[in-house]
């Protein structure tokens, strides 16, 4: 028997444009440092309408950029959710940090502001914000309390490209908002990320984190005719190359459009599963645009016959690529090595994670395979 075509969770999209893009830059003279860093940059910066857009050679090193710019070091507490990918987190841990977990909203799978200020101590330096499955965090709520707290906010805002909150733009909505262009994320640059902020201090030092802590790049040099160059912090090479930026500014073309598309299949997906009541879908704010990086939702085990992993393995059999977004963050054992087991300070945390499912989401899908994919749920 032919094996039907499996719907994966995620996947890029890759014209002949973008394709092309990247051939002329292999056929001009700057493969790296050229001049598609700077307009892809401006192209990210005019969409979030941020006043700075920092490209680097993906979302983590953009997370590490960023704990570089707001001075986050050792001794410092940075405090993020516990409902993440695990590179949130890391980048406090790469300057010497100690991340500090907050709950999350169980509704919403965001994280609790209330639950971050009673995290807040005297060494805490800066707030990560997920926006979770590409829907806003309430940026009103931890913009206040990063303001009486004089905290740095960072967006983690690699789900929530083409996003808004109350009708400002994912990417302006914290002191620095980090994006991934990973080929399951909005748009892709197969390895890439990208820090906006509108602090001038802010974008000089994620420049030169980005490039070794040296204040001018080769390209400046060269056309300049400068030979001496210093570097003055210590910084990695985390540079985002000409190829990569190409695609990039190919890409964000079609964001907006992409964005409404998924947008569109979660309409379907509502549509399809709110009425059937083996499963939840989570909360969604009506005064902001979701970017639906993911479209994830929460099995009512109580009213299923197994859990969620034998689910989630008959879903994959079905040929529906169903996928866990995440495991939460303290429950991995480097995490429980360096600072013990978290679970019984998180109740809703543990709660959904052994409930959510995230079902296929991703432009080129197409309404027979949405149908098919809410046809599998209502089966279960
Ligand atoms: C994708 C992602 C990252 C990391 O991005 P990479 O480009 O893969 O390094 C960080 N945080 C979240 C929430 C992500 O989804």
């Amino acid at each position: 028997m032919a094996k039907e075509k499996f719907i994966p969770y995620g996947r890029q999209s890759i014209d002949d444009d973008d394709i092309q893009s990247v051939v002329d830059v292999l056929q001009s003279e700057w493969l790296t440092t050229g001049p598609m860093v700077p307009a892809f940059e401006k192209s990210v910066a005019d969409f979030s309408g941020a006043a700075h857009a920092v490209a680097v050679s993906n979302g983590t090193a953009g997370l590490h950029c960023a704990m570089f710019a707001a001075g986050v070091g050792p001794g410092d507490e940075v405090v993020a959710p516990t409902m993440t990918f695990a590179a949130s987190t890391n980048a406090a841990l790469y300057v010497g940090a100690k991340p500090v977990f907050a709950d999350i909203d169980p509704a919403t799978l965001l994280v609790d502001p209330a639950s971050v200020e009673k995290k807040i101590t005297p060494r805490t330096k800066a707030i990560v914000a997920v926006d979770y499955g590409g829907q806003t965090c309430d940026y009103d709520s931890l913009c206040a309390i990063a303001q009486r707290h004089k905290l740095i906010l960072i967006a983690d805002a690699c789900h929530a490209l083409g996003a808004t909150y109350k009708g400002k733009p994912a990417g302006k909505l914290a002191d620095l908002s980090v994006f991934s262009f990973h080929p399951v994320k909005h748009i892709t640059t197969a390895e890439g990320g990208l820090v906006t902020t509108d602090n001038p201090d802010f974008a000089r030092r994620l420049r030169l984190f980005r490039s070794h802590g040296i204040s001018t790049d080769h390209r400046e040099r060269a056309e300049k005719g400068i030979l001496h160059y210093e570097m003055i912090e210590l910084g990695y090479n985390y540079r985002l190359s000409d190829l990569q930026c190409a695609l990039g500014l190919s890409q964000m073309k079609k964001l907006s459009q992409w964005v409404k598309r998924r947008n569109e299949i979660a309409h379907a997906y509502a549509e399809g599963l709110r009425d059937f009541e083996k499963v939840e879908l989570l909360k969604v704010r009506s005064d902001s645009m979701h970017a639906y990086h993911l479209y994830v939702i929460k099995l009512r085990l109580d009213r299923l016959s197994r859990d969620r992993n034998t689910i989630f393995s008959e879903m994959r059999n079905a040929g529906i690529g169903v996928n866990v977004h995440y495991p939460p963050v303290y429950s991995h054992p480097y995490y429980k090595r360096l600072f013990g087991d978290q679970r019984t300070n998180f109740p809703a945390t543990e709660k959904v994670a052994s409930q959510i499912l995230s079902i296929p989401m991703y432009p080129a899908m197409t309404d027979a395979e949405v149908q098919k994919v809410i046809y599998a749920i209502r089966a279960l």
